[in-house]
């Protein structure tokens, strides 16, 4: 039987969960879901000064709201708990120790200056800026002979000096490091911590990871953690290793580019199923010409094969167009869900609606779908559903608009009486209404469209007015049209 898949996503809680990180976790919960794997979330927290519980916080609500769930996770739990680093010291203890025995790691008691010191001086001489094994050579009789008095130390990992180590990466291919490369590095650090290195391999063959999968930039930590499973006699997983993101100038995504946190794109307005497609396409694609795909197509169609060894570049423009396909393709419940949170935050609808201000949020939102890319924009869009428009402070073409209404008085106090009479505001009776008043009055369509939609609106530009004033009613669009007469002083 087949190994089953487990893979893991493990973000260190410093700061926002980022774009990197988050297609990271994207393609590792695709993985996961398309082979019928475990897809674990682990917390790597033992930078203490660096790492926060609001980090942690925002980053767990941040996979959530993308929907990328885990099955084995902080505050999920697993069989492989616990899921935070910091809550796994021991076991990092004793892996230690376990080297310490079998020789395979050292104590080192070289300050953080000594060390400096040395990488300097090899890197003036022109070689490799590697530690350069002073204290491999103690005996461990000598080790405990400076520990015992209270000496500092940390721990180092006896990293083989001779062959090489072959990462067969499934998106690189093969790729070969030199071990005389590689330098006797930390594993425990004289605070008693573990290492990035240390901790991440102690903890994926603990949790029986079979697939890492992360940004390549960790493909020069791979030897060493590739060593290390060897000395821990440790099966070693398969590695996955993907392009990293460059923003569109080419150069490494970073806060230059504009927001680069997944709190931030759900801030301005981004629907999370924009987002996991977009998020996809970083690196990976299907066909070369696809680029739709709900999250149940990606879990079908992903493949680590797929993956490209270059680097993604990050395309905003194309992020807020595929944001205004899916404003407009998503189910019309999840839409008109959404759209009431926005309309709760911009405070046009209260935080517990009435049915009238539901029936109007629904209505709002559904006149405007196809006209915006951003859920942040839908309360401007639709802002006049619910305040009366300012008639007093309208831009100057509204205002010469209004004005232009004492021109023909009449015209607009006899729309009035019309509009009062019909029974029901549907879009076919006022295109009906409309079609017969204009040709009554002998005017133009636009010289009672125009002022009259500056009357509902307080703006020169709408959806259809027929539309508006249909979801708008009877009552709102009489009193409006009686307020704008007023204020063009022909009431
Ligand atoms: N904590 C590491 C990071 O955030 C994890 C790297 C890995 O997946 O091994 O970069």
């Amino acid at each position: 039987m087949k190994t089953p898949v487990r893979v893991r996503f493990a973000p260190s809680p410093t700061g926002h969960l980022h774009i990197g990180g988050a297609r990271t976790a994207l393609f590792n919960y695709l993985f996961a879901r398309q082979q019928n794997g475990v897809f674990i979330l682990r917390l790597e927290d033992t930078d203490q000064a660096r790492s926060s519980e609001d980090s942690v916080q925002m980053i767990l609500a941040d996979m959530q709201w993308l929907g990328l769930t885990w099955d084995e996770g902080p505050e999920t739990g697993g069989d492989f708990g616990p899921y935070r680093q910091s809550e796994r010291l021991q076991m990092y203890e004793s892996k230690a120790l376990q080297l310490l025995e079998q020789g395979k790691a050292y104590f080192c008691f070289c300050s953080p200056e000594e060390v400096e010191a040395k990488r300097q001086a090899a890197l003036a001489q022109g070689g490799q800026p590697k530690y350069d094994g002073t204290c491999r050579a103690l005996s461990p009789e000598q080790a405990r002979q400076r520990i015992a008095p209270g000496a500092s130390y940390a721990i180092r990992f006896k990293t083989p000096q001779t062959g090489e180590t072959i990462i067969n990466d499934c998106i690189r291919g093969r790729v070969v490091f030199d071990n005389s490369t590689l330098d006797d590095f930390v594993i425990v650090r004289s605070n008693g911590l573990p290492t990035y290195n240390f901790a991440a391999v102690v903890d994926d063959a603990a949790m029986e990871i079979t697939h890492i999968i992360r940004g390549d930039d960790h493909l020069s930590n791979t030897p060493r953690q590739i060593c290390l499973y060897q000395a821990l006699g440790a099966p070693l997983p398969e590695f996955a290793h993907v392009p990293m993101i460059l923003g569109p100038d080419k150069t490494r995504l970073s806060k230059r580019h504009g927001a680069t946190s997944v709190g931030a794109y759900a801030e301005q307005g981004y629907l999370p199923e924009a987002l996991v497609n977009y998020l996809a396409l970083l690196g990976w694609s299907f066909d070369d010409k696809t680029t739709l795909f709900s999250m149940d197509e990606l879990i079908e169609k992903f493949s680590l094969e797929k993956v490209s060894k270059n680097p993604a570049v990050f395309d905003p423009q194309k992020l807020l167009w595929m944001n205004g396909h899916y404003i407009r393709n998503i189910e019309t419940d999840l839409y008109n869900e959404r759209s009431r949170c926005e309309l709760k935050k911009a405070g046009l609808v209260g935080n517990n609606p009435t049915q009238e201000e539901q029936v109007m949020a629904t209505a709002a939102a559904g006149v405007v779908r196809e006209k915006f890319k951003l859920m942040s924009e839908l309360p401007q869009q639709v802002e006049y559903f619910f305040r009366e428009p300012k008639l007093e402070a309208l831009d100057e073409k509204s205002k010469n608009m209004l004005a232009g209404m004492k021109e023909n008085p009449g015209l607009f106090k006899s729309l009035h009486e019309k509009l009062s009479m019909v029974e029901s505001f549907s879009v076919s009776n006022l295109e009906a209404l409309f079609k017969d008043f204009i040709e009554e009055k002998q005017v133009k369509f636009g010289a009672l469209a125009h002022p009259l939609r500056v009357c509902l609106t307080g703006r020169m530009q709408s959806p259809g007015l027929f539309e508006i004033m249909e979801k708008m009613g009877k009552e709102k669009v009489l009193r409006r049209l009686a307020s704008g007469m007023k204020a063009a002083g022909i009431l």
